[in-house]
């Protein structure tokens, strides 16, 4: 019942126009959280910006419009006003992809983002089973681990070797036919990195620009979780063909998924969609399927803003297990289930993208 209201107090909230950009204030990021006790509604209401009047209108007009769905006995708006993320969406408003990759002397057809609006989703699972998916489909593929504040894909293929380098070039590290950087490798083990704006500028220049990528087809990029300065290198630096956003059904920042969303609206990179990761469970000695967490968040954010679900997967202790021990399940056991799964999803991108660019061509 809570969680019926909680998806019409988002509808409801979906509907409250901010006038400034003309867009819902859910959209905008603005609505933080709901929080649904019998008919008792509470949010917050994160501004943007400072403007006054504008914001007292938007905030009179979800009372007025939350105290009219049926059931609802009590409204509390907290409203809060964050400058440093309105610094951050307007740094996005202003990015141009560049015209050409920078990537010094290697060529990649294809560059797709994975990315989540926070982190524990699975997203960095996911973009290694993409990856080694892509690979069995015939493609040169490569990995870049762009997630630079918890790199996990030296872990999830089960290396610590270090990049061979000339003193101009970084070459990749390769495992399962995938070509890898990551900035785990350059790093000693379990010690937390602490990045500031400048270092993670030269980083993500380093693994973009000097490391010898080659020729290949498709380039994964695990982004890191949210939006930030990360993704600003990127997207000045690389043209990335399209992007996929990885979330959960429980996932209470549904708010964070969007944002994300957001980012890449702003930076014109096409968003195919969004991978529902640990859906249910699936019983390894049955096959059978439980929900695990109720009804699904994700069906609410994809109908609103007409994003597809490329697929749903399932909590899989498999693919955790050989996740921790450095192999992608893909690539160990391609007629499992859940490998099946990336295999389709993989296709299925692989002929979005190879019209992306027939359509860039003509
Ligand atoms: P993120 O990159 O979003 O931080 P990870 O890919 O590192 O998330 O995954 C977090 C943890 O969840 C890892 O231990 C991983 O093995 C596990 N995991 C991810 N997806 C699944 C899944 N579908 N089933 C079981 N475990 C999963």
């Amino acid at each position: 019942m809570a969680e019926i209201l909680e998806n019409q107090v988002l509808h409801t909230l979906g509907q409250v126009i901010d006038e400034k950009s003309d867009r819902n204030i859910v959209s905008l990021g603005i609505v933080k959280d709901i929080t649904v006790d019998k008919g008792k509604v509470s949010c917050i209401l994160e501004f943007q910006d400072n403007d006054q009047k504008k914001n007292s209108r938007i905030f009179e007009d979800s009372k007025k419009a939350i105290e009219e769905i049926p059931g609802v006995t009590k409204v509390d708006i907290i409203t809060t006003f964050h400058r440093e993320q309105a610094d951050e969406d307007d740094k996005f408003e202003a990015i141009q992809p560049p015209i050409n990759n920078q990537l010094g002397t290697s060529k990649i057809k294809y560059i797709l983002a994975v990315a989540s609006g926070k982190g524990g989703v699975g997203k960095s699972t996911i973009a290694l089973n993409l990856a080694s998916a892509f690979k069995s489909l015939g493609l040169k593929t490569c990995l870049l681990d762009a997630d630079i504040y918890g790199p996990s894909i030296p872990k999830m293929i089960g290396t610590n070797e270090k990049p061979h380098s000339d003193g101009k070039q970084i070459e990749t590290v390769n495992r399962y036919g995938i070509s890898t950087m990551s900035m785990g490798y350059m790093v000693e083990d379990e010690n937390p990195i602490i990045w500031r704006g400048l270092m993670v500028m030269k980083a993500i220049n380093e693994m973009i620009e000097k490391v010898n990528w080659g020729e290949a087809d498709i380039m994964i990029i695990d982004m890191p979780p949210g939006t930030g300065d990360v993704q600003i290198s990127l997207a000045q630096k690389l043209k990335i063909t399209a992007s996929v956003i990885v979330t959960t059904p429980q996932d209470i920042a549904l708010v964070d998924v969007i944002r994300g969303l957001r980012m890449f609206e702003k930076t014109d990179i096409p968003i195919y969609g969004i991978i529902e990761n640990m859906s249910y469970f699936l019983a390894p000695d049955t096959g059978k399927e439980y929900k695990l967490y109720g009804e699904s968040k994700t069906d609410v954010v994809a109908e609103k803003y007409e994003y597809e679900i490329l697929t749903r997967l399932p909590y899989d202790t498999l693919l955790m297990e050989q996740c921790d021990k450095g192999h992608p399940l893909t690539d160990l056991v391609p007629d499992h289930k859940v490998s099946k799964l990336f295999l389709e999803t993989a296709e299925n991108i692989l002929k979005r993208l190879k019209l992306e660019k027939l359509s860039q061509t003509n």
